[in-house]
């Protein structure tokens, strides 16, 4: 099975680079039906593509993380989602008992005392819940865009994810932030408001904050911590 997906991706990639992330997703969801899957957290980019493939109903499966602490208005965007175009949007939440068991010996708030803490809180609420998502599947489409990070700049748009052990589509991985906007308006996509308000990435209300034009988009994450600890987990290169 990795032969065969790895094969696949020699064989997709000069392909994909001749195609538009509307394109690239359509012919995607026909080889892999079944087993391509896109996580959404309701950001810019993620709206965009989850209307690419709701409005031409690609048969690629839509998920969320709900860690139980995101902000008000991603669980309208959510919403209003699922009313739009009249979807289902599938959500995976921590296991029960972890969680409880974490939160009752830590604290609701225990992130903010140790890297080691909010490693474990973004481990229970986030990466076990995403590993089970996946399972089964062989194609990841994300969201991720180079201009969120230095390190995202050489990402190739289909890659594989070692980790957990499946194919990763980035489709809007060199569309600039005016590029995602433009397409939210021309199509009038619901999209967070937070992110009028300087918000560029989207996660947990207590680790996530505005930034300042000119600031390094992690800036909006984690920021209490050191520059090196800010990763979730999520993207192992990000
Ligand atoms: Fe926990 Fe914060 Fe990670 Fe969310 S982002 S899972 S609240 S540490």
């Amino acid at each position: 099975m990795l032969d065969t997906l790895q094969n696949k991706l020699e064989d997709l990639v000069p392909t994909l680079s001749q195609l538009s992330p509307q394109e690239g997703l359509s012919l995607l969801a026909q080889q892999f039906e079944g087993k391509i899957i896109f996580s959404t957290s309701f950001s810019w980019e993620d709206q965009v593509i989850a209307h690419m493939i709701l409005s031409q109903s690609l048969p690629v499966k839509i998920f969320t993380l709900d860690t139980g602490r995101l902000f008000g208005e991603t669980y309208y965007v959510w919403s209003r989602t699922n009313e739009l175009y009249n979807t289902k949007i599938s959500a995976y939440y921590p296991n029960q008992e972890h969680i409880e068991r974490f939160v009752t010996e830590k604290g609701p708030n225990s992130f903010y005392e140790s890297v080691e803490n909010r490693k474990s809180c973004c481990y229970i609420r986030k990466v076990e819940p995403l590993k089970r998502a996946l399972a089964g599947n062989q194609l990841w489409v994300t969201g991720l865009r180079a201009e969120h990070s230095p390190e995202r700049g050489d990402l190739p748009a289909l890659e594989w994810d070692e980790g957990n052990q499946i194919l990763k589509y980035h489709p809007l991985l060199h569309w600039t932030t005016e590029e995602v906007k433009e397409f939210i308006n021309k199509n009038g996509i619901p999209y967070n408001t937070l992110h009028d308000k300087g918000f560029v990435s989207i996660g947990c209300l207590p680790c996530t904050r505005a930034i300042q034009p000119g600031d390094d988009f992690r800036a909006g994450r984690w920021w209490w911590e050191d520059k090196a600890s800010k990763e979730c987990g999520l993207h192992a290169h990000s």
